[in-house]
């Protein structure tokens, strides 16, 4: 890894973006902010020990602080979602379209719309502190020397204000960018504990959503890649696989770009079994549906390319015809989603055509794929988006599915701007796949 050239630091937003996300920023904060939050920990415990103590991973004693707006605490068990904040406001580029704008939209319109954690007391938990991962999560997937470079190449962004790594599709860096991935992975590892321990005491644990960035599915073992850092979702498959002996896990990807370092770093590993759609043709150009995976992972990897202008019948079909049947042939222990919402009409970065609607309807269906098959464990991870209002819309609505509520999307979605889909083409791409993984 090179530092190819360096920028002028961007200039300050005029309204400070760090405003409302206290212990999740980057860099020193974030342990000044978890000492603050554990001693508020330590008094709650005196008074609220036997409910509180629930929210404590007992595999890993990882604190999982669960806030709610009554101080109550109620059971974790009881929660039909619970998300995690991290929206990395120092690593940033102006004008990127994957910007520290991304999470703090999502978070204002939970809150707009009361789909968040002070509106439901009940039913939707936030955590309120979350361990960075540990060096050791991270190496579960990516090389030493990428993740010893990149912290080193921090002293360099200092600097600089702002570096290009090479190689890496391209990828920009702060100085704050090593540890607010950390954090990012950080969360992601926190919501596969909380959301695994429920299980362990209902048949229908909350859904767990990592509001994170920086994105990961294109990040590869041993570098950064289109604005990915660290492999989030794929470092918590091989955390949950370690830590709490979940073997077999099945990861959806449902970004408009293919998921190609989750691709890589479980390519010939059968546990893991990874399907992708993604929009043929696009960054990175990986993904052809020939890639099916090698060695003793040979057919757990499908890679579906969906011609462009696929929209909601292209997706409702694939879920059905390909999706469903090959979770359930493979028998997950939990399942991990990649849940990008580039694929949406209104996005500036792709040309497919889902809508809020169709967003509403994978999670509503993936969310049930859980609950048939392994015990409603289920985790997912935010990659891609970069229309701020179908992104919040989108997760809000989400947000919907996982409460079992009906969804608002006719109140976003706009079917005069959307066009005939290519439907002999996406029967055909789909027939092709269902041929060669003997669906
Ligand atoms: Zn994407």
């Amino acid at each position: 890894m090179a530092i190819l050239r360096a920028v002028p630091p961007a200039p300050t937003a005029a309204v400070s973006p760090l405003a409302g996300y206290g212990i999740l920023l980057g860099g020193q904060t974030i342990g000044k902010g978890r000492n603050v939050i554990l001693s508020t920990l330590h008094k709650s415990l005196k008074e609220k020990v036997p409910v509180l103590r629930r929210c404590f991973s007992g595999a890993t004693l990882r604190p999982i602080c669960c806030s709610s707006a009554t101080g109550d605490y109620p059971l974790l068990a009881d929660a039909r979602v619970i998300y995690g904040v991290a929206p990395a406001m120092g690593h940033n580029r102006e004008s990127h379209p994957e910007s520290h704008f991304r999470v703090p939209a999502i978070v204002d319109a939970l809150e707009k719309m009361e789909l968040d954690s002070k509106s439901r007391v009940n039913e939707v938990f936030q955590l309120q502190s979350v361990k960075p991962a540990s060096l050791e999560d991270i190496m579960l997937v990516h090389t030493k020397s990428y993740v010893t470079g990149l912290e080193k190449a921090m002293d360099k962004a200092s600097e600089q204000g702002l570096i290009y790594i090479e190689g890496s599709g391209p990828t920009y860096a702060t100085s704050t960018t090593f540890q607010e991935s950390l954090v990012a992975a950080g969360v992601g590892i926190a919501l596969v504990d909380a959301v695994v321990d429920a299980s362990k005491i209902t048949k229908n644990p909350p859904t767990g959503f990592a509001l994170i960035r920086p994105p990961g599915h294109h990040a590869i073992p041993k570098g950064p890649m289109g604005f990915c850092v660290f492999g989030n979702i794929a470092i918590a498959a091989r955390y949950v696989q370690r830590v709490h002996q979940l073997k077999r896990v099945f990861i959806i990807d449902f970004d408009v770009h293919h998921g190609n370092g989750t691709n890589d770093a479980f390519y010939d590993d059968p546990d893991i079994f990874f399907v992708s759609t993604h929009q043929d043709g696009s960054y990175p150009g990986t993904g052809k549906a020939d890639e099916i995976g090698a060695g003793a992972g040979e057919g757990a990897t499908l890679n579906l390319p969906l011609p462009g202008g696929s929209g909601d019948f292209a997706m409702r079909t694939v879920f059905e015809d390909v999706i469903a049947p090959c979770a359930q042939r493979f028998k997950p222990d939990i399942i991990l989603v990649s849940a990008g919402y580039d694929a949406h009409v209104l996005d500036p970065l792709a040309n497919l055509q889902f809508t809020t609607s169709t967003y509403y309807t994978l999670a509503s269906s993936i969310k049930q794929l859980a609950q048939h098959l392994c015990g409603g464990r289920c985790v997912f991870f935010l990659e891609g988006g970069y229309n701020l209002q179908s992104l919040s819309h989108s997760v809000a609505d989400s947000f919907r599915a996982f409460l079992g509520e009906p969804s608002a999307a006719s109140q976003f979605d706009n079917p005069a701007i959307l066009y005939e889909e290519p439907l002999e083409k996406v029967k055909r791409s789909i027939q092709q796949i269902k041929h060669l993984h003997s669906l």
